[in-house]
């Protein structure tokens, strides 16, 4: 017994002086500190009336009382539900009342808003700012601290919702084992230890910030660098201290087009790592070539934290993400379920002990997904090439069928993205009267590049067999994105969906 997440990632640094958190204006925050304030709101919740497995949904901006009160949370054996901050008070009412919350955490400017959404779903509402302030600070500050609650390996941690990228979110359940033997594992993948200095820029919402980067610092003793929100600036300016960082795409991108990113700014640096969307092979190499750094990516999901990595030492292959981390199986099915050979593409399933517990009241679509042998349908599609390295060609709701024939979105992307003059694209399928859907590319041209729809439909006839042309070819400036930087094809989808109508 015991509480074998909390004695882990936070209990063992209590009472250590050194500094956990190193904020914007250089301020710190000890592991003492940190300890102190985290048992402070454990107190808090109990006085509140919560108790193991019960539910705190938290919407709050990023800063160290929000990781206090993750911590406060786990301590207390109260199960938590972090919210994207970008969430409207209908949504918030939905993860609320999906998740039976008890209490709603919020910050005091949306507190007006949020109170009959609290009210109405029969939660208690109470506020927490980022300065440190608010009703459930105050509650914080009288509360006794409480001891550990004990916990069994396999009890409920966090109910996390996926990011709605194909559909409604769906909240993951994830146990303490789920989340302490994937840290215990990338710890050593990444070689993590106290001498690192994460530079940590995510937000802590979303399983990359919080289950992969905080929980992984915490493990190793690390220090983090703990920005609000990622902004160019700030990172460059905190980068000359950082040992690592880990980010998602658009941080890489965004980097590069800052001047001030150079060599000498990430001297200290010994891995940069990616994931959450596809990384572009381009991006890959004008950061090493700007930096000196291969970007290591890797691959993972709500349900499952961490699955896959490109190696620490050995090659990082831009446009795979590695290898299955050990303990973590990797196949790839048909769509019904018999394996294929490397090299094919199929669904991508996987096994371990990063493996969820099941969709909180979703039993069917948990059935659906989760196989009796263990193996969970991931609803990614890829493959494994001979020497074991994995590649994401796309989500299954992405594939086009086109006539009967079967069009990866990602393959006609590739192609498009290394034409002269254009910075990305996204391809989508939309509803055709004769194929049943048909190719549509939306390409973003880098800045001031002139492009041609008929030189580009020259050119990919030149690579690609016709039924994987696109038969409409759309501009824009930018591509839909959300907090993660993950391309909202939906929303494409949208947008074309009458572009063939007859
Ligand atoms: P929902 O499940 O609600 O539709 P979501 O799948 O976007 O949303 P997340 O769990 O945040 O929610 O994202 C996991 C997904 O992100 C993976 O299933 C995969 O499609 C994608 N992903 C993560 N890392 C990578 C990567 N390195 N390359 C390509 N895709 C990635
Ligand atoms: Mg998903």
């Amino acid at each position: 017994m015991g509480n074998h997440l909390y004695d882990a990632l936070f209990g063992r640094h209590e009472g250590r002086d050194a500094d956990f958190l190193i904020l914007p204006d250089g301020g710190r925050v000890s592991h003492a500190a940190f300890a102190d304030r985290a048992a402070r709101f454990a107190g808090a919740l109990v006085a509140m009336g919560l108790g193991s497995g019960d539910r705190v949904a938290l919407q709050l901006e990023k800063s160290p009382d929000m990781l206090a009160v993750i911590a406060g949370a786990i301590r207390a054996g109260v199960v938590f539900l972090p919210l994207n901050t970008a969430y409207t008070p209908a949504e918030v009412a939905y993860f609320v009342g999906d998740a039976g919350a008890k209490l709603l955490l919020c910050d005091g400017r949306a507190e007006a808003t949020l109170a009959p959404v609290a009210a109405k779903a029969g939660a208690q509402l109470a506020v927490l700012n980022a300065d440190g302030t608010g009703s459930f600070a105050e509650a914080a500050a009288m509360a006794v601290p409480v001891p550990v609650v004990e916990r069994n390996a396999d009890d409920l941690a966090a109910l996390l919702y996926t990011s709605g990228t194909t559909g409604r979110s769906k909240g993951a359940m994830m146990s303490h084992a789920n989340l302490l033997s994937n840290a215990e594992v990338l710890v050593d993948y990444w070689r993590f230890t106290d001498q690192d200095v994460l530079l940590h820029a995510l937000p802590i919402f979303h399983t990359h910030g919080l289950f992969v980067a905080t929980n992984v610092a915490l493990l190793a003793g690390a220090r983090m660098i703990f920005l609000p929100k990622f902004d160019a600036s700030e990172v460059i300016r905190h980068l000359p201290q950082a040992t690592t960082m880990m980010g998602v795409p658009t941080f890489y991108t965004r980097l590069l087009d800052d001047p001030r990113l150079t060599r000498d700014l990430a001297a200290r640096m010994r891995l940069f790592i990616s994931g959450s969307a596809p990384l572009l092979a381009e991006t890959h190499r004008q950061w090493q070539t700007r930096t000196g750094h291969v970007i290591l990516e890797r691959y993972g999901m709500t349900e499952t934290n961490m699955n896959t990595s490109n190696p620490y030492e050995g090659d990082r292959r831009a446009g795979t993400v590695g290898f299955p981390l050990p303990g973590v199986e990797v196949k790839v099915c048909d769509a019904s379920g018999v394996d294929l050979p490397a090299g094919e593409i199929g669904t991508i399933e996987l096994r371990g002990p990063n493996v969820f517990q099941g969709y909180w009241n979703m039993p069917e679509k948990t059935a659906e997904e989760l196989r009796s042998d263990g193996f969970f349908i991931t609803g990614d599609l890829g493959m494994v090439d001979a020497d074991g390295y994995v590649t994401i060609v796309g989500r299954g709701k992405d594939l086009i069928i086109s006539g009967g024939f079967n069009i990866y979105p990602k393959e006609v992307e590739l192609v498009l993205d290394a034409l002269p003059g254009v910075l990305e694209s996204a391809v989508i399928g939309a509803p055709h009267p004769d194929f049943g859907e048909a190719v549509v590319a939306v390409v973003v041209p880098e800045p001031d590049a002139l492009l041609d729809p008929q030189a580009i439909r020259a050119a990919l006839g030149q690579s690609l067999a016709k039924f994987k042309q696109p038969k409409h070819i759309a501009f824009r400036d930018t591509l839909p994105r959300n907090t993660m930087g993950k391309v909202q094809k939906a929303a494409l989808r949208e947008d074309f969906k009458g572009i063939f109508a007859p």
